[in-house]
């Protein structure tokens, strides 16, 4: 092996996969088999981020970054001009295994340019799995992106090897993806997408009947949206993540702010700020959506297109809503408490449990750890002590910033302003 050359291709292919966020491993129950490399059940496979937030856990590298598309917002499009290289199959797999063993990686992110056609590049990934899982026993976790337009056979045949497929979906309407990525087409994504969400029903109805049916992408699936590369707004992006959460029971939908890669009219300037509050803000919406049981009218609508930068979402609807409050914290259902901003589900559990035993008032929420500096706005509970209901929402907003650390101070609004 040259040891200089591969150590060459990991920089510039490490480099170029940098850009992809969707990354995240939980959810796979594959176990360590017949005394094989790798466990990802149980505690899963361990997270790391760098500064800028992106997951580092994985060895995350492209095949190639050879590519016939010429995307746009991609550094890897071909009109740009930079180094290429290309791993061979078993390059990859040897990479794999020798930084498992140092315990560099828990596992293998796996994405690559189109370097001759959808079918072949995808055909390429799966060897590498295959590889990894039959050659060498290897029961990490895998990672494959799927190529947009590949094959229903070559995605039904990924997931045999692979924990979580994804296919990014990268800019969030078809006329987005259009003026940007003229090559793609938006069915390109749909169909792998589909043919993911079949095969793990298929596999999963089997599995019922017959013990020992292979698992498929036990990890499910996801896709990443850009971020700031066009005009879109947060509504426009959120509609299209609820699209796929419930079209194809996404595992996760990731969302990356847009760093500058072109000097292109289409797209913000090289050096523009990449749009990290935005960023957060939209993964704090998904959130809602996910776990608080809020719908996507209720944050985003016609009226409210875009997420407000200075305070969290569910503060912002909170403010809009404000006839919905105050609640009372010993009457309320989980529902309503779930929506009381400042209060996560952890504290819901907490809340519910303690009224079984006494009738709450500020001291016994402070005592079970409940967060009150935007909480106690948005509830009454047995006390006199403070009093809400006059309050307008601009009042209880300037004093929640008044409290509030730094960041809610920042006025992050010129991200969006790029597009007006
Ligand atoms: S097809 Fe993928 S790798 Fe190729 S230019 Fe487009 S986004 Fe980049």
């Amino acid at each position: 092996m040259n040891y200089e050359r591969i150590k060459e291709k990991l920089e510039i292919l490490a480099d170029a996969a940098k850009y992809d966020v969707s990354c995240s491993s939980s959810g796979s129950k594959r176990q360590n088999k017949n005394k094989g490399l790798g466990d990802s059940s149980g505690m899963g496979i361990c997270h790391t981020h760098t500064e800028d937030g992106r997951c580092v856990s994985l060895l995350k590298i492209l095949l190639t970054n050879v590519c016939i598309f010429d995307c746009a917002y991609c550094v890897t499009r071909k009109s740009n001009d930079i180094k290429r290289a290309a791993f061979t199959v078993q390059e990859v797999v040897d990479l794999t295994i020798n930084f498992y063993r140092r315990n560099y990686i828990e596992g293998l992110f796996l994405s690559s340019g189109i370097f001759k056609s959808p079918d072949a590049t995808m055909e390429r990934l799966i060897r590498v799995a295959k590889k990894l899982r039959e050659e060498e026993n290897f029961n990490g976790y895998i990672h494959l992106k799927s190529i947009p337009g590949a094959s229903d056979e070559l995605m039904q045949e990924a997931g045999l090897y692979a924990d979580r497929l994804s296919v990014n979906i990268e800019i969030p309407t078809k006329a987005g993806l259009k003026l940007l990525a003229p090559d793609k087409d938006h069915k390109d994504f749909i169909k792998p997408m589909k043919a993911v969400q079949n095969s793990i029903q298929i596999y999963k109805s089997e599995k019922k009947l017959i013990k020992n049916t292979p698992i498929y992408a036990p990890a499910g699936q996801s896709t990443q949206m850009i971020v700031g590369a066009t005009g879109e707004s947060d509504r426009d992006i959120m509609y299209s993540a609820n699209f796929f959460y419930n079209k194809f029971q996404m595992k996760r939908v990731y969302y990356s702010g847009y760093i500058p890669v072109a000097n292109d009219s289409r797209l913000p300037a090289i050096g523009t700020e990449v749009p990290m509050m935005r960023e957060n803000r939209l993964y704090q919406t998904d959130w809602l959506l996910r776990f608080y049981g809020f719908n996507i009218q209720e944050i985003l609508n016609e009226t409210h297109q875009n997420l407000d930068m200075d305070i969290d979402p569910k503060l912002s609807w909170a403010l809009r809503n404000l006839d919905q409050f105050p609640i009372d914290i010993n009457k309320a259902d989980k529902r309503m408490i779930a929506r009381v901003p400042g209060i996560g589900m952890r504290s819901v559990g907490k809340i519910i449990r303690a009224r079984r035993y006494r009738k709450l008032n500020w001291q016994h929420l402070k005592a079970i750890g409940i967060s009150m500096n935007r909480s106690k706005y948005f509830m009454t509970c047995d006390s006199r002590d403070f009093e809400t209901r006059d309050l307008t929402s601009s009042k209880i907003k300037n004093l929640i910033m008044l409290n509030s650390n730094s960041k809610y101070h920042k006025n992050f609004n010129n991200q969006l302003n790029l597009f007006s």
